[in-house]
């Protein structure tokens, strides 16, 4: 395996962790779970990022999610620079803020949109919202699923399907969690059960509309019934909400996110990522019904100081007026093929995995021999972390930067031509024959 040159980065991390708790801004990016230097980036164009040693990779992180057009596309830059001539903030509203929500409301449901500046603040604004609207206090939430890091949505699964959650960082309280209930994603009786135990204070079920944040695993069908469908049932059965957070799926899997390839979505949902472009913007939206509660209409409050911000409703409304049809059409096709190509490669060196896609976000398991899928958080966690790790580093010493985790979704963009993946198809076997040397290690 060749081993390319890290020394600025490293030194760069050194003084990284002086000023900043292991050095970054977001733990996931300190490479922890992989080992080594976490590379800092200088510069990205196209499907390509260079980081400070002058080493160039073919990306497959696009800033986790936002760059579907690949990196710094002439027309967004464009888009953001004549924004920002214009001033870079008001604390007013604008009409670029207008056409964002429109965008986005005519690619989906809702019928109603608030900007804010995460996919966090998105989903804790939802969470307020469903609480305030139905006047109950009760949230059902996914093991394995991700919605940013809300209080009371930091929880782990107690022992057991349907349990009361703990809080799973410290600094969370007991109390800011003892109304969230962890269920087992695509497990339908785990959700009764909770249903069950305290249908009347159920406010709300939060789900991630296809999870990608214990690698990508789709809702499943059973008995012709997806489970969101069933989801957005037995909410409703019990005068529940449902929201899907599409903050990942949003304008990725498709020009309309999950709900474009399912027709399944919550009476909230919740965008980020891609519809910001780049920059911090993320929204909330749903029924007029639901929204108009929200102040200075309603009486639950939501507020922010920098929400709809002129730069980047510029970079999102951009982004998405540009994501067309044949963007996902490229994407999808780019996904199929590099699927293919992982699944030879693995398969050539007798690494057992699987891979789980919903449109063109898909991911690698390193699960045990036998695992034919990936249906939950418990399966997801049956991976050879180290066996992930050889193959993560296989590849990004052949120029190829992977998520460092093996929960983490593989995110392409219209910028990974054919020359972008043929780097990736070469990289791959020596990936694949690391990995399965770190196998016959343990
Ligand atoms: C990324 C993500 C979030 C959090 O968004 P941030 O902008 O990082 O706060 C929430 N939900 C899902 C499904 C995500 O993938």
């Amino acid at each position: 395996m060749s081993s390319l040159p890290t020394e600025q980065s490293e030194a760069l991390y050194q003084r990284a962790k002086r000023v900043i708790p292991g050095g970054v801004s977001s733990p996931v990016r300190a490479f922890r779970a992989v080992g080594g230097t976490p590379r800092f980036i200088r510069s990205a164009r196209g499907a390509y990022v260079t980081d400070v040693d002058g080493n160039e990779y073919v990306d497959l992180v696009g800033s986790w999610g936002p760059m579907l057009l690949g990196h710094a596309h002439p027309e967004v830059l464009d888009a953001v620079a004549r924004a920002a001539q214009h001033g870079t903030s008001f604390g007013a509203p604008t009409e670029a803020e207008i056409d964002l929500a429109e965008m986005i409301i005519d690619r989906t449901p809702v019928e109603q949109v608030r900007l804010v500046n995460s996919g966090t603040e998105a989903t804790m604004s939802a969470l307020r919202l469903a609480r305030g609207y139905t006047g109950r206090d009760k949230v059902i939430k996914f093991e394995g699923c991700y919605h940013g890091h809300v209080d009371s949505l930091l929880v782990a699964a107690g022992s057991g399907a349907a349990t009361m959650g703990h809080p799973s960082s410290p600094g969370v309280t007991q109390a800011t969690t003892a109304d969230t209930i962890v269920c087992t994603y695509n497990d339908r009786e785990s959700v009764r059960q909770a249903f069950r135990g305290h249908g009347n204070n159920i406010a709300c079920i939060i789900a991630e509309a296809a999870a990608g944040n214990m690698g990508v695993v789709p809702p499943a069908e059973e008995d012709g019934e997806n489970f969101t469908a069933f989801l957005s049932r037995i909410a409703h059965e019990h005068g529940a909400l449902l929201i899907t957070d599409e903050v990942m799926t949003g304008f990725r899997v498709s020009r309309s996110g999950q709900w474009g390839l399912d027709g399944q979505h919550g009476d909230l949902m919740t965008f980020g990522k891609v519809m910001g472009g780049g920059f911090p913007a993320a929204a909330f939206g749903g029924r007029s019904e639901i929204m108009q509660q929200l102040s200075p209409v309603g009486p639950v409050y939501q507020a922010g100081t920098l929400s709809g911000n002129p730069v980047a409703t510029a970079a999102g409304s951009t982004t998405l007026r540009l994501a067309t049809e044949e963007v996902y059409a490229q994407i999808d096709r780019s996904s199929e093929l590099l699927r293919a190509e992982i699944g030879k490669a693995l398969d050539a060196f007798q690494v057992p995995h699987v891979i789980q896609h919903t449109g063109n976000l898909f991911s690698g398991f390193f699960t045990p021999e036998g695992t034919t899928e990936v249906p939950d958080w418990k399966a997801a966690a049956t991976q050879r972390e180290d066996v992930f790790a050889a193959f993560f580093h296989g590849l990004l010493a052949n120029g190829v930067y992977l998520g460092p985790s093996c929960y983490e979704a593989w995110f392409l963009s219209a910028a990974h031509d054919d020359a972008a993946l043929d780097r990736i198809f070469d990289a791959l076997p020596k990936a694949a024959a690391a990995a399965r040397l770190a196998m016959t290690k343990a």
